[in-house]
């Protein structure tokens, strides 16, 4: 009986660990896009309901026009890729929330939140760019849906379940919330280590694909730096890779980057003129 379960048990393991597109890790998820998406979605308007949009319309056109094309590269990439069905299941939004926070997520499905927060930090088109491509990378490599893996193993169809229900339970929201970085107190980085980076990488892939200056990306987090009153990392972010790790990730893997984009946007292109 136990070798039985165990045999099951490795199946399960081996069925539900895939590999992250572009950077290869191995991940172990078993939260389904069917499962997660209407969750995601009910979510994301139920926020919009309790959060007050920014009345900056040039600051608000911003965030969407960079958002539809860094989607439009990540679509470009999807179907180039073998992952057209994941390309129809997004629904992709943008929106611009006036709140000092210095955050920005992406749910699943495409659904983008800005904080008018990280505006100043962003400063340029590019960097808006960078942060977008970085957030939109979190949601690309279902990183939320490992950590609420991890917190809920196999009970996790009976929470998206709830999650996706207008009652709510304010333990399992504060779980979904923490999954996909919706906070005003932990804010911008509320990701592992590895999630992190590995946003940080895609993200550059993306946002080179949709034409935005690399350069900008490490720029964002000298900023974000000089905010946080220079090396100094805050306590609860200490878990995550610091500033100066960060902006020397994105200055070693930009040329890396910068291959990825042209390949990727030369396999979409080709894909078109068939
Ligand atoms: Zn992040």
């Amino acid at each position: 009986m136990k070798k039985i379960i165990l045999m099951l048990f490795a199946v399960l393991l081996f069925s539900e660990c895939t590999k992250v597109p572009i950077t290869g890790r191995s991940r172990f998820n078993l939260v389904t896009d069917s499962q997660v998406l209407p969750a995601s979605f009910a979510q994301y308007q139920g926020f919009l309901k309790e959060n007050k949009l920014s009345n900056n319309r040039k600051m608000t056109d911003q965030i969407k026009d960079v958002g539809k094309n860094v989607a439009a590269a990540v679509d470009r990439f999807m179907r180039a890729n073998n992952m057209v069905a994941e390309a129809n299941s997004y629904k992709w939004e943008f929106n611009l929330v006036e709140d000092k926070t210095v955050n920005a997520w992406c749910l699943p499905g495409g659904k983008v939140v800005f904080y008018t927060g990280i505006m100043p930090i962003c400063n340029t088109v590019d960097g808006v760019a960078a942060v977008m491509g970085h957030e939109v990378a979190h949601a690309f490599a279902k990183h939320g849906q490992e950590r609420m893996t991890s917190t809920y193993g196999q009970q996790i169809g009976g929470v998206l379940v709830s999650l996706g229900n207008s009652k709510k339970d304010p333990k399992t929201q504060a779980i979904w919330n923490a999954a996909y970085g919706i906070t005003s107190q932990v804010g911008f980085l509320a990701f592992s280590r590895t999630h992190e980076t590995e946003a940080d990488k895609l993200g550059l892939v993306f946002m080179l694909m949709a034409g935005y200056n690399g350069d900008e990306a490490a720029e964002v987090w000298v900023r974000m730096s000089k905010r946080s009153g220079g090396s100094k990392t805050p306590e609860f972010l200490s878990t995550h890779p610091s500033n100066q790790t960060r902006i020397n990730t994105l200055k070693d893997y930009l040329p890396t980057a910068k291959i990825h984009a042209e390949k990727f946007n030369k396999q979409a292109s080709a894909l078109i003129k068939k």
